[in-house]
């Protein structure tokens, strides 16, 4: 059966038609669908009869929650089935400007970064428009938190899924629905092909972060392999530069820092000189600890220094409070719990 939440509205004007009713039910039912009803015969502005010949003609797919963790500090996290079993994960945080929920963009991940735990297995598939806007809806009930601010920063690269991610932003302007604005969202990319471009031509007043994590093409490479097929970090930045030109919105450069890696002084002043020149931001996100990645966090002196160094530069430089690093918030970190869960245990476990 086909899910009604992938059908677009002229598709489902034409199983209306087909089903001998009247074009405008088709918002009724869209109204009900950006509320997050489960069931088709909750949908009581309906006659009940249609309401019955929707549920035989079509699925209605709902994220179930299948695990859940609060953290010390109030972070929440939540583990989603899909209708299909797979399982993608999103993250309610609470700030002083407001609470914001990080939501993934696929079902694993293709970019293969060392660092990070979502694209252990590769990729799955893409997330639907509807699964992205339930991950926000679905976060806001669970925690009973208001939900004001989304970034685009769990599992997946959403530049990779990048018309389902253009659609789910149109869901989250309706009215209907849940309203929320491009100035309440961020999107976090590693920077593959053409995808920043892409965005550009977009021209949303959302924040754009870029996953930078190495000031050198050998490193970066070494970390990222998607910086080997999208011209190096010079590249990246020039690419960076244009979309701000175009849209006029300031880039933030993600940083994480890996104890020995990439957090020297030296590596501060490369990153300094690469992005100087421009208003950019730098982000610094400590490394959250992934089990079988070969890198630790930063000592706090290092990641101290290195804000310093940038500052110096007149780079402008915040450091990324941890949140809920007790409770396995680093990308991907449920899921793949989960996963490994749900296999027979080993021997010496
Ligand atoms: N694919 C996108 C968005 C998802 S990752 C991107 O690459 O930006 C969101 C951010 O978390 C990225 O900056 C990513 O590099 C970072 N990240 C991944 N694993 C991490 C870890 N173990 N510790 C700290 N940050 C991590």
């Amino acid at each position: 059966m086909y899910d009604i939440k992938k059908m677009s509205s002229a598709e489902l004007k034409t199983l209306l038609a087909e089903l001998g009713e009247p074009a405008f039910r088709a918002a009724q039912i869209r109204r009900w669908l950006l509320r997050g009803v489960k069931h088709f015969e909750d949908m009581t502005d309906l006659p009940a009869a249609l309401r019955e010949k929707l549920a035989a003609r079509c699925s209605l797919s709902v994220l179930e929650e299948a695990a859940r963790s609060v953290s010390a500090d109030g972070t929440q996290k939540f583990l989603w089935r899909l209708s299909d079993g797979e399982t993608v994960e999103s993250v309610v945080m609470r700030y002083e400007h407001g609470n914001t929920v990080c939501i993934s963009t696929q079902v694993g991940c293709r970019m293969g970064c060392a660092f990070c735990a979502s694209t252990r297995g590769g990729l799955k598939r893409n997330l639907e428009p509807f699964e992205m806007y339930d991950e926000v809806l679905r976060s806001g009930e669970a925690s009973g938190l208001k939900i004001s601010n989304i970034v685009l920063m769990g599992i997946g690269e959403p530049l990779e899924n990048f018309d389902h991610v253009m659609a789910f932003f149109a869901l989250l302007g309706e009215p209907e629905g849940l309203n929320i604005g491009m100035r309440h969202i961020s999107l976090s990319t590693c920077g593959p092909e053409g995808g920043i471009e892409r965005l550009a031509e977009q021209n949303l007043q959302l924040t754009l972060s870029v996953s930078l994590h190495a000031p050198y093409d050998e490193l970066r490479s070494r970390l990222m392999p998607v910086n080997r097929r999208s011209g190096g970090v010079q590249e990246l930045v020039r690419r960076c530069e244009e979309y701000r030109k175009k849209t006029g919105r300031r880039i933030s450069y993600e940083y994480l820092l890996a104890d020995g890696v990439n957090d020297s002084d030296a590596d501060a002043e490369a990153l300094a000189a690469l992005i100087g020149r421009g208003d950019a931001h730098v982000n610094l996100i400590p490394l959250n600890r992934v089990e079988g990645a070969m890198l630790s966090p930063a000592p706090r002196a290092r990641v101290e220094s290195f804000k310093k160094t940038l500052e110096r530069r007149g780079v402008n430089v915040t450091v990324r409070r941890r949140m809920g690093a007790d409770i396995d918030a680093a990308c991907g970190q449920l899921r793949q719990r989960n996963k490994q869960s749900e296999q027979p245990p080993k021997k010496d476990q």
